[in-house]
């Protein structure tokens, strides 16, 4: 099974006509159909690990001023148990905290709803727990890779460049700054080179610019450290306004 990481911009994307959610669309009717998705999004972090576990996951909607019909979006999908313990059972002896109240937040099924609006097949959701190191999350990711053969697609939701603080007002002289990590990781990723997506910090002049906190960058590294060596490896909707850019990849698809 692929895994992929989605850029996901704004909350909008999940109900607005646009080229991100009909590029989503249109990948979700390529890929093989999972048996159940495991989602790492940048809208979940927690002191210690955590998956959802509830048998009908919530939809949460973890954000403000937007409009109303993007509160009233429900993301009904099942949650699957059973495969939340089986995560726990794989990244052991984290101590994973199996959540069964915890429901999905928008960087789920913003980009779920858009892929598979039947909300028919079982969504669980891992936390980024705060304080590890991008390593150690790369290397707690590997050890979710027999997912993959179990029908299960890795989804990492966040955003590559991401600083909200020029969010509108995108400044020129940073233009360059942005460019340069975007293509400075989209070329590590091409060449599989996982140790220096981790340490992205040496990746550009000015990397904090791009990633002034962790949260959006971190689901990048649960779909790469998955790859097996050599497997095939996709970059699409490289492009973006500004301070966000919506790179994303798919890990294993085979042609
Ligand atoms: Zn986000």
């Amino acid at each position: 099974m692929p895994a992929v990481f989605l850029g996901h911009g704004s909350p909008m994307n999940a109900i607005e006509e646009n080229a991100w959610r009909a590029s989503w669309q249109t990948l979700a009717k390529q890929l093989p159909r999972p048996r159940a998705i495991l989602v790492v999004s940048a809208h979940w972090e927690t002191q210690g690990p955590a998956v959802t576990a509830a048998a009908a996951p919530g939809t949460i909607h973890d954000f403000y001023g937007f409009p109303q019909a993007l509160f009233d979006v429900r993301y009904p999908a099942p949650g699957d148990p059973a495969l939340a313990a089986r995560m726990a059972d794989l990244l052991a002896p984290e101590g994973v905290i199996l959540d069964p109240a915890r429901g999905l937040d928008h960087g789920v099924w913003g980009v779920l709803a858009p892929m598979y609006p039947g909300a028919d097949i079982p969504v669980v959701q891992l936390s980024l727990p705060v304080g590890l190191t991008p390593a150690q999350h790369a290397a707690r990711a590997r050890k979710l890779t027999p997912l993959r053969d179990e029908g299960v697609m890795i989804v990492g939701s966040g955003n590559i460049v991401h600083n909200l603080r020029y969010w509108r007002h995108a400044e020129p002289r940073f233009l360059k700054a942005w460019d340069d990590f975007n293509e400075a990781v989209i070329a590590e990723i091409k060449a599989g080179n996982h140790a220096a997506l981790a340490d992205y910090n040496r990746l550009a002049p000015q990397a904090e610019l791009s990633v002034p906190s962790e949260e959006h960058y971190l689901p990048l590294l649960y779909v790469t450290a998955v790859q097996h060596a050599g497997e095939p490896v996709e970059v699409f909707n490289d492009a973006g306004v500004g301070a966000i850019r919506m790179t994303s990849v798919i890990v294993g698809r085979q042609r």
